[in-house]
């Protein structure tokens, strides 16, 4: 029998790499052609950068896939080459994304449901383009080569991805909106990024947090905190902060409001949303806020229109569709659905202690004229879509202001209704999970790496309101006159654990005074 001449590594790598471009990557190039509001130059440019990142991300995962695995590498791409082949299957004769939800579903189904799938195209199609290139990968005889070409080989790919992408950074906003499709038509990236994502969402669900030591409640007053958290609302648009538009018609004229410079830990909603509820910055998982006050007796409820939050181990986690459910007549398309029936809520408690948080999605992106109801579109003419936006970068932070009017309203009728319950002590924290970015540097959205966000995604509002009589506040180091117990010019997301606990009159060793922005005072008489 003749052998089969050996190749080069990188004569593999090039041929894997081209192959799984021409065999399995055409959909998602289609998918970029037809749907990029590019002129013919800009689309050309767009399509060839994207080539370009693919043929190089192809080139590295084989090289290092098959230089660190050997023959297990091997069987790995044969696996590869077999699911994409399929995977191309239904995303041409079905038309179907390969997404998170496809990806539990495919875990979910069983073999009786699945069998109406299979028919003879099917097969066809796979031996085609799963098998001879399965076939390929396990018997082509390869020269794996030294550490030191590797090195160069995978370095100069990855250069020329970042350049490329670097280039291409304008395109951020139009990837973000689109991104579930390109990532769902994009193989093998699309199930192996998304059985991942299935994978560590279900581990998430199961994992164990860090419990606190226990704490007790120190006395019977009637205490209500509602916690705001805000999402994508940045600093730099909000009238209290020194905006020139007049963004918070309302809120400015609540004269006992304190406001607060912060910076967000991170700069996407999980991690964000994560800082604000838990006691210290952690890459693991301690008890969270609403967890840790629910165990220690606390009445607590959640209500979202907004996702992505760590897990929450409570009796009362309420979304916007549950609420409409919940308060007949009453629409979900806004979020003043999390305010209904709110005032009700607290004052039927059984308990003294009541926790409240509210996990907005008011400004989030990119369509951000459809957040608010009409009547708040104050700023005109907006955005109504991303490209419209990106054209015009005015009218698309005419209508992020609108969302800003719009929280503005909810957050003063939040207080109102806080005040008129004379039987409560009260208090509203707002803080966002993180901030956004409107344009500038051509950057949209947020979610950059802190070393490289720029301020716009990380400086976020932080509001606390108190009713009378109920707690003092530190000073900041910021004001002139900050007696001892002074709290830096600038707080972090953290300082809310702490200061709730201090609210709900939970002593706690997880307590810590320095994250508190009222004077510790546990000692009010029961
Ligand atoms: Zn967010």
């Amino acid at each position: 029998m003749k052998q089969i001449r050996p190749i080069s590594l990188f004569v593999f790598s090039c041929i894997v790499s081209i192959g799984t471009l021409l065999l399995y990557n055409i959909p998602f190039f289609n998918y970029v052609a037809h749907n990029t509001n590019e002129n013919t130059g800009g689309k050309i440019f767009l399509l060839t950068s994207l080539v370009v990142i693919m043929l190089m991300l192809n080139f590295m995962m084989t090289y290092l896939v098959m230089w660190i695995l050997r023959m297990v590498g091997r069987i790995l791409l044969a696996i590869f080459s077999l699911i994409n082949a399929t995977a191309v299957y239904f995303i041409i004769t079905y038309s179907v994304m390969i997404d998170a939800t496809t990806i539990e579903n495919v875990f979910n189904t069983r073999y009786s449901e699945a069998s109406g799938f299979f028919s003879w195209p099917l097969w066809l199609f796979i031996v085609a383009c799963g098998v001879l290139p399965a076939l390929y990968c396990l018997f082509q005889p390869v020269i794996i080569g030294k550490a030191k070409k590797m090195g160069i080989y995978c370095g100069s790919s990855l250069a020329i991805v970042l350049a490329i992408a670097s280039m291409n950074i304008n395109q951020t906003l139009w990837i973000s909106q689109h991104d579930t499709e390109l990532g769902g038509l994009l193989q093998p990236w699309s199930y192996v990024v998304n059985t991942c994502r299935v994978i560590s969402s279900y581990h998430d669900e199961q994992a164990e947090e860090i419990k606190l030591p226990d704490g007790t409640i120190t006395d019977h007053q009637k205490t209500v905190v509602v916690l705001v958290i805000g999402e994508s609302a940045r600093k730099a648009n909000f009238q209290l902060y020194g905006y020139k538009r007049d963004t918070n018609p309302r809120l400015s004229k609540q004269k006992e409001l304190k406001v607060y410079q912060a910076t967000a830990c991170a700069t996407y909603t999980t991690a964000g949303t994560k800082a604000i509820l838990e006691p210290i910055n952690s890459d693991d998982l301690h008890e969270l806020l609403p967890n840790y006050a629910f165990r220690t007796g606390v009445d607590v409820s959640w209500r979202t229109s907004n996702w992505g939050e760590p897990p929450i181990h409570i009796d009362e986690y309420l979304t916007d569709p549950e609420l409409a459910a919940l308060y007949p007549g009453e629409s979900n398309a806004y979020d003043d659905i999390l305010m209904k029936g709110l005032r009700e809520r607290i004052e039927s408690s059984k308990k003294n202690k009541v926790l409240i948080i509210l996990h907005t999605s008011t400004s989030h992106g990119p369509k951000y004229a459809d957040k608010y109801p009409k009547e708040f579109e104050v700023y005109k003419p907006v955005a109504k879509s991303i490209e419209e936006g990106e054209k015009n970068v005015g009218m698309l932070i005419n209508a992020y202001d609108n969302t800003i009017r719009y929280t503005d309203f909810l957050l003063d009728s939040l207080i109102n209704t806080l005040r008129a319950m004379k039987d409560w002590h009260s208090a509203m924290i707002f803080i966002s999970d993180h901030g956004e970015s409107l344009g500038e540097n051509k950057l949209y959205m947020h979610g950059l790496p802190m070393r490289l966000a720029p301020k716009e995604q990380y400086e976020i509002p932080f509001l606390v309101w108190i009713s009378d009589d109920f707690r003092t506040y530190k000073k900041t180091s910021s004001m002139q006159d900050a007696p001892a117990g002074k709290l830096p010019a600038v707080l972090e997301q953290h300082y809310v654990f702490h200061s709730v606990l201090n609210l709900l009159s939970i002593q706690s060793p997880a307590y810590n005074k320095d994250y508190d922005i009222f004077e510790s005072d546990f000692h009010v008489a029961p």
